[in-house]
């Protein structure tokens, strides 16, 4: 069965769009890339990081991936640029950029 989220984009005309734009299904913050809303980003200075992972379990929109135990770059799709992860950060590894 289609699924609501593959139906509408930028283009749908309004009769394909939900009654205020509601979106019913489950599981559809991947397909949706949210990071176009940042104002400004935050910026990894890998040299800095120790890997606490303490900035991993605050972001509100699981932007920073892990692999084997450790933290990699933020996942820009979907990071909305709160600053939650550069307040967190006891090593200041990570500083927001609002030209980014
Ligand atoms: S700025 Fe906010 S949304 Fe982006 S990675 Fe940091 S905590 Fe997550
Ligand atoms: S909180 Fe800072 S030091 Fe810890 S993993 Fe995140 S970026 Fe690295």
């Amino acid at each position: 069965m289609e699924k609501i989220q593959d139906r509408i984009n930028e283009q749908s005309p309004w009769q394909q769009i939900t009654e205020g734009n509601k979106i019913f299904e489950p599981a559809t913050s991947r397909a949706f890339c949210t990071g176009e809303w940042r104002t400004a980003a935050p910026v990894w200075d890998r040299e800095k990081c120790r890997q606490c992972l303490l900035c991993t379990p605050v972001c509100p929109d699981s932007s920073i991936p892990v692999h084997e135990g450790k933290r990699e770059d933020f996942d820009y799709d979907h990071c909305k640029g709160c600053g939650i992860c550069a307040r967190v950060c006891p090593f200041d590894a990570i500083r927001m950029d609002d030209k980014n």
